[in-house]
């Protein structure tokens, strides 16, 4: 199994192999089949498995084919240029939550490299970094956000800066890691806040472990039907 047999989108191939990736690894043989056919899951993978490609991948080569019709409103030429392009308020498409800012910077990377040539932006917020700019970041267009709890919440606090009401795909990356840090809270009100009311949002948990606060998070927001792989 190749990353040509996935019946990937044509863009999304062409940047995964222009970043260097010919193989699958097994968590990826595993996620990109189950998340393109719209499962909710649980996976059990430990960091250098290539989790971040085994989500990324399926995510935004769905998202890619409807593009067009998705994506955030960009900055004509002349107001790019200008610098005079309004702020938005940030809809993303997809919201990535994991534990550190250097993961999270790791996550944007790929993010970016998968987005290349395509119509969907990524963006990255966390804490310790200055809120301003990162908010200017996301108020240019926002589909893909990736974050850490704290900053998140922060973000989503500040009136009309951000809503979840497009959100299609949910991912909580070193969940395990995260309850451990005491942001329980926090990935509760993100999760909630991505809520929507047709039920359409597809969650993904990633965890080197499986303790109970996480059984209980997937037990309260994943589809009954999930799926778990390790
Ligand atoms: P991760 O487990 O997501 O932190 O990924 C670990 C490293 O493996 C990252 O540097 C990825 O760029 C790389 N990687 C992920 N998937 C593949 C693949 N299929 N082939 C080669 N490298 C990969």
């Amino acid at each position: 199994f190749k990353f040509q047999d996935a019946g990937l989108h044509p863009a999304m191939l062409k940047n995964v192999l222009m970043s260097g990736y010919v193989t699958p690894t097994p968590i990826q043989k595993y996620c990109i089949p189950a998340i393109k056919m719209g499962h909710d899951l649980i996976a059990i993978a430990q960091t250098g498995s290539g989790k971040t490609a085994a989500y990324l991948i399926p995510i935004l080569n769905h998202l890619m084919g409807k593009a067009k019709k998705l994506a955030a409103p960009r900055p004509s030429p002349r107001e790019f240029m200008a610098g005079t392009a309004p702020l938005q308020r940030a809809e993303p498409l997809v919201l990535v939550i994991c534990p550190t800012r250097e993961l999270a910077i790791q996550i944007f990377d790929q993010a970016r490299k998968f987005c290349y040539r395509t119509m969907l932006r990524p963006c990255v917020v966390y804490g310790g970094g200055p809120i301003r700019e990162q908010m200017i970041q996301v108020g240019r267009g926002c589909d893909i956000l990736i974050g850490t709890p704290g900053r998140l919440v922060d973000v989503m606090q500040r009136t009309h800066a951000m809503s979840f009401r497009r959100l299609k795909y949910l991912v909580i990356d070193e969940a395990d890691e995260m309850l451990d840090d005491g942001w329980q809270e926090e990935i509760e009100k993100l999760m909630s806040g991505g809520e929507q009311d047709d039920g359409n949002v597809k969650y993904m948990l990633f965890s080197a472990t499986f303790p109970g606060a996480l059984r209980r998070l997937a037990k309260n927001h994943l589809a009954e039907d999930h799926l778990r792989v390790r």
